[in-house]
């Protein structure tokens, strides 16, 4: 118990010795950059919603920082995994696989689009899908029928996989993708936390046939809420952006909707922000991976846990900084959730794995060992860009 509490109070004087400040947030946005001057043009234009410069500006700057050929912007991170599901042909009954350690946002995407949720497992290197585990996975549980991808237990089609870069730390999205190109399942990829993190020296959320961002006041940059979804495809992108601004044909004064929209348009004043912020993004990743030196230097004596590292062949943006506490060390996670957040310094523990949240607890999911083994395991520390 002494010793849990002991130990608890090394890791709070670890955080502490890396800054002078004594209230440390989890993740809290920094506005240094042209913020104000675009909002202020933005409102003096009067064109502070769903049209404007600031729009059309902000796509084509996340068009040339991700590599992506087409980004649509949207009101939230939220949004763009669920328009991006429907754009790929997510229906009723339909299985997505997502791994049980990730934001709820994730399976609530997929029951928007009537699909159910099919939870997969994570591993210890990348804390996202295991590609290995997933291989056995689908050669044992499911067949291919008249090119489908068929659960043989539920009987329904696995159409899509949306796996998440966690924390910011890509997944070995190169073995997925030609995994799941064997067995016919399209990738949606879940880089909401991933801004910024690139594997292979290419961009995540652009190896999929659709990757979705998130610019929530937590993240690597923000618009306030906001999101976009990026592709490769001409078409997929210009119904992605039919589809987020009602459905309406362009017409000089008619109102014509060829089918069921959704007012999920990124409103020009978030806009203004999010130029400004992706001005400076190469400046916050910079010091999110300088972040990262700091705390290794105070963390890198301690026996009961290590402070997670990017994975190999990866260029991590470093979001929310990371301790995994060892296997035989689980009871010290509480003591130093409360050690620290009584010292205003705000640590959080990763989402309770998804099968466990209410609405999805009859969802299919495979053997969730390690993904349940991380919930139990991790601390998120204060990851801000002004420490
Ligand atoms: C933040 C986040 C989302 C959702 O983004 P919002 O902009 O908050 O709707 C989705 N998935 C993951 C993994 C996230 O971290």
């Amino acid at each position: 118990m002494n010793n849990n509490l002991n130990i608890a109070n090394n890791v709070l004087s670890a955080i502490k010795a890396i800054t002078s400040k004594t209230t440390l947030p989890l993740s809290e946005p920094v506005f240094a950059g042209n913020e104000a001057i675009y909002l202020k043009e933005c409102i003096d234009s009067t064109f502070v919603s769903s049209v404007g410069k600031f729009v059309d500006d902000f796509e084509r700057n996340l068009e040339e920082y991700t590599g992506a050929k087409h980004a649509i912007s949207v009101v939230n991170g939220t949004s763009a995994l669920h328009i991006a599901l429907k754009v790929a042909g997510i229906s009723s009954g339909d299985e997505v696989l997502i791994p049980a350690l990730s934001f709820i946002a994730s399976a609530n995407a997929v029951a928007y689009c009537n699909g159910t949720p099919h939870f997969i497992d994570s591993d210890e290197a990348t804390m996202g899908v295991d590609v290995d585990k997933l291989k056995d996975y689908l050669t044992f549980s499911t067949e291919q029928r008249s090119g489908f991808c068929i659960n043989k237990r539920t009987n329904k089609a696995i159409k899509a996989i949306m796996p998440v870069h966690t924390f910011g730390h890509p997944v070995r999205i190169d073995n997925l993708i030609d995994l799941t190109n064997k067995h016919n399942i399209k990738v949606i990829e879940d880089a909401a936390e991933s801004i910024g993190s690139f594997y292979k020296g290419k961009h995540t959320g652009t190896f999929g046939l659709m990757g979705a961002l998130s610019f929530n006041g937590n993240k690597t940059i923000t618009t306030g809420g906001g999101g976009a979804i990026l592709t490769n495809d001409a078409s997929l992108a210009s119904l992605v952006k039919h589809l987020t601004t009602t459905a309406k044909k362009a017409h000089r004064w008619e109102f014509i909707h060829d089918e069921i929209g959704f007012n999920y348009r990124m409103p020009n004043i978030n806009a203004a922000l999010g130029c400004a912020q992706l001005e400076c993004i190469s400046q916050k990743i910079e010091s999110k991976r300088m972040l990262f030196e700091r705390y290794s230097s105070k963390f890198n004596t301690f026996k009961d846990l290590i402070l997670f590292n990017e994975p190999v062949n990866c260029k991590s943006n470093y979001w929310l900084q990371t301790i995994i506490l060892k296997k035989d060390n689980i009871q010290l996670r509480d003591k130093i959730l409360q050690v620290t957040n009584d010292a205003s310094i705000y640590t959080r523990p990763a989402w309770q794995t998804l099968n466990s949240q209410k609405p999805f607890q009859n969802s299919p999911s495979m053997d969730l060992s390690c993904a349940e083994s991380l919930y139990k395991r991790i601390i998120n520390i204060p990851s801000s860009t002004n420490i």
